[in-house]
């Protein structure tokens, strides 16, 4: 499997590169060259397949000769054996709709379905290859916990986390700053996450400095992460046995919602993909009309989608021009000058996958309280602007995907029911646990040097 850029197609690289660096060099995202497109009765091969079986066999359609299929299998067995769930997800109801709940893993939220494995992919390559890694990532609070917990007490790698100072829940934080293995540090930025992927970003793109720590990413533009999600979309359709299937996804950085589009292309029956988003609504207005110009970012109840721009998205619109990277690497141009109107051919092109909607403050409170009303179930706030869009569009036949367990987000089912949900017990240690992280100001060369001063004293 040969991959390129969504910005130029004259180099190739492999799965080993476009895992390890995340972003290509000409600040395009990685995407395969070919595309596996199953047939129905190929698809039907694979539907009594458990979990971990269907795992192997997506993403091994990616990894190419990186990895052996034998090999693959025993680390997604092993990732996914810190889930708290036999079958990593669960699918329940909530009233006429269903919920994917992703939040089964080590840290309570999606992003461990792919972290785990990644962290475990790191060690692979780490063992077959003399290196030291150093993994740098930005967190507006779930990415840097599953990264954390992924990456925590591995050989040859050390884990550097940025989050906004004061800007993520409390448990969220604690998460990640109460866990004692020495390769793993916590940074809090005096700034928004805006301010710390700007951070992340300008440090790789340092490359006497990226290089001479080997700086590696995880963030949601890391391809593999994107595979090992697409996974689950499968997996609901085969337990669902329906015809066929859609989704409503809450969306940040377009990383989820895109391994649902992944999925479509690989032949799986989707119908529609809703993009829903809180009040940080670009990709709202991106897809209902076209706009995708970026507004200041707000602060919300679900933070983990207080995103502007959404990487991402730049894969979409990589394949909705027909795979043409000129015009890609053309139309992000616009994108950087905030200047982007999506053109109405192509717009007609993205509503015939994607619906979208917004949910605000006051909408996502009250989604909250009436389904624990009504259904007895504490949605967390980024789920509850799942539930919300697919309500607004009269969705209900729909698979909404359940990104975070509540108790991760106290605060805001305090505020609509006056309840919280209680951590599970693996869970409850870091709540009296001491914390560690060191507060840094919203400058690139200060992260700088406390990173490189800490891996020299290491
Ligand atoms: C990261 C996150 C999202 C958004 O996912 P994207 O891939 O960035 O769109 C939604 N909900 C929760 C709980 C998250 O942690």
């Amino acid at each position: 499997m040969k991959y390129i850029s969504t910005r130029s197609n004259e180099k190739e690289y492999s799965f080993g590169e476009v895992f390890l660096k995340g972003l290509a060099d000409d600040g395009g995202l990685y995407v395969p060259k070919l595309l596996k497109k199953y047939s129905s009765a190929e698809l039907l091969k694979l539907k009594n397949l458990n979990y971990n079986e269907l795992s192997t066999e997506i993403i091994s359609q990616f990894s190419g000769d990186f990895i052996s299929k034998e090999e693959l299998s025993s680390i997604i067995k092993k990732s996914y054996s810190t889930f708290r769930e036999k079958e990593v997800v669960k699918i329940s109801n909530i009233g006429e709709l269903k919920l994917l709940e992703l939040f089964h893993g080590p840290t309570l939220a999606f992003k461990d379905v792919a972290m785990q494995f990644i962290g475990n992919l790191y060690e692979y390559y780490l063992k077959k290859n003399d290196k030291k890694i150093n993994i740098v990532v930005a967190t507006s609070g779930d990415t840097g916990a599953a990264a954390i917990d992924a990456i925590k007490g591995k050989a040859n790698l050390n884990i550097f986390v940025l989050h906004p100072n004061n800007r993520i829940s409390s448990v969220q934080r604690k998460i990640m700053t109460t866990v004692e293995e020495s390769n793993v540090f916590n940074i809090a930025i005096d700034g928004n996450f805006d301010d710390c992927q700007n951070i992340v970003k300008q440090m790789f793109s340092d490359l006497v400095f990226s290089k001479s720590i080997n700086m590696s990413g995880v963030n949601s533009i890391n391809w593999a992460r994107i595979i090992a999600q697409a996974v689950y979309y499968f997996y609901s359709y085969f337990k669902l046995g329906k015809e066929t299937i859609s989704f409503s996804v809450p969306t940040g950085n377009f990383g989820d919602v895109f391994a649902g589009y992944l999925a479509k292309k690989m032949g799986l029956p989707i119908d529609k993909l809703i993009v829903a988003t809180n009040e940080n609504d670009i990709l709202h207005r991106a897809i209902s009309k076209g706009d995708y110009v970026s507004k200041e970012v707000k602060e919300t109840l679900s933070p983990s989608m207080d995103i502007q721009l959404a990487s991402n998205f730049e894969r979409l619109i990589y394949y909705v021009n027909n795979s043409d990277s000129e015009k890609t690497a053309e139309i992000m141009k616009k994108v950087k000058q905030n200047s982007y109107q999506i053109e109405k051919n192509n717009l007609d092109i993205i509503q015939k996958d994607f619906l979208s909607e917004s949910c605000n403050e006051q909408e996502t409170l009250d989604i909250i309280k009436k389904n624990y009303e009504e259904n007895n179930i504490i949605l967390d706030p980024h789920t509850a602007v799942g539930v919300g869009a697919a309500k607004k569009l009269s969705f209900n036949d729909c698979v909404v995907l359940s990104t975070a367990h509540p108790c991760k987000f106290p605060d805001a089912t305090k505020n609509a029911i006056n309840k919280h949900e209680k951590l599970p017990n693996e869970l409850q240690h870091v709540l009296d646990k001491k914390e560690n992280f060191q507060v840094l100001k919203n400058n690139t060369e200060d992260v700088k040097n406390f990173v490189k001063l800490l891996i020299l004293s290491k």
